[in-house]
């Protein structure tokens, strides 16, 4: 399904938005990246992949392809429109690739200065009225949108992890982003049989302002010697009926993001309530970052994680 909208007589500017949906490029092949190609192909759009390396992009597609195939055999999805969505998943080798998309979205890794340098970069590979939308965990859009040339078809489409199954999107406005980009974007959103929540332009905006310093004193409340890894995610399991404890759920986000998380909400509220926690740091300075790097606060090298404090 295509999201067709309408648009009054607008002035025909520069920068028109499009009226349809059809094909989005997606900037960044990770978990995310991934998780977003998936539900945005099985909608029945074309996408555009694109990561530095293309063996990230084809382990991406191998990676939905399984997943795909594990929600038709618990029959939440039709097993005939697997392979058709994964015929719309096309690797772009840059961002040239992105030239007739109508939409682009950028999820790459959560560090603002390789963010600034791909909105730099993508613009002039994109049409006019191509929409620019960020995955950001917590970067400010209005900041993101500002490096663009195109501030006002600019929007912040907060995704949950894994996309697949979240049923929640959060919409950030930047201070110039308009009305149709909103309308459009939330429309499409929803045509990914998404929920929106939105939410104003301040660090982390809703979901991570209250997630993160939740996960960060977990992280203090390890390093203090309060409680072990697995009596932390145990108490919180048992006790508060968290379907993940805060450590495993940290892992599985990934330590580099919640740390860039934190940081930004250190910085960007100027209050010592959200100082990164000091063994947070150690952890992603050792490369341990979670699931991806099969090491954090668990070990999962082996068959069953083992934790690693
Ligand atoms: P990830 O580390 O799994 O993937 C990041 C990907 O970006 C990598 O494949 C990397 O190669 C690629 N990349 C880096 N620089 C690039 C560039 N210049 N051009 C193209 N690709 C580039 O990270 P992730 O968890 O997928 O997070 C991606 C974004 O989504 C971040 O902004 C993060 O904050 C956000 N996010 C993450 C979660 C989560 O739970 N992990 C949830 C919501 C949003």
């Amino acid at each position: 399904m295509n999201v067709a909208v309408k648009s009054a007589d607008k002035p025909k500017g520069e920068h028109k938005t499009p009226q349809v949906i059809k094909k989005v490029g997606i900037i960044g092949a990770g978990q995310m990246g991934t998780g977003i190609a998936h539900v945005i192909a099985l909608s029945g759009y074309s996408v555009a992949l694109n990561d530095l390396k293309k063996e990230r992009v084809d382990e991406s597609v191998r990676t939905i392809e399984k997943f795909m195939n594990r929600l038709a055999e618990k029959g939440l999805i039709e097993s005939e429109d697997v392979a058709p969505a994964l015929k719309r998943i096309d690797f772009a080798p840059s961002f040239d690739s992105f030239g007739d998309c109508d939409l682009v979205i950028e999820a790459a890794t959560e560090e603002e200065g390789l963010k600034r340098k791909i909105f730099t970069d993508v613009c002039s590979y994109l049409k006019p009225g191509t929409l620019l939308a960020t995955n950001t965990s917590s970067i400010s859009i209005t900041r993101l949108a500002s490096t663009t040339d195109r501030p006002e078809h600019f929007i912040g489409m907060h995704f949950m992890n894994p996309v697949p199954l979240m049923e929640l999107v959060e919409l950030i406005r930047g201070i110039a982003t308009d009305d149709e980009t909103f309308t459009i974007t939330k429309s499409f959103v929803e045509s990914l049989h998404k929920t929106v929540a939105v939410s104003e332009d301040f660090p982390a905006f809703i979901v991570n302002r209250i997630l993160l310093p939740m996960i960060n004193e977990a992280v203090y409340t390890l390093y203090e010697g309060v409680g072990t890894v697995e009596m932390i995610d145990k108490a919180m399991k048992l006790g508060a009926h968290h379907p993940m404890g805060p450590l495993e759920l940290a892992d599985f986000i990934g330590l580099d993001t919640c740390l860039s998380v934190m940081q930004v909400l250190y910085e960007g509220l100027s209050d010592s309530k959200y100082r990164p926690c000091p063994l947070l740091v150690k952890y992603v300075e050792a490369g341990w970052l979670g699931r991806k790097t099969k090491r954090g606060f668990y070990d999962y090298r082996g068959e069953t994680p083992i934790p690693t404090r």
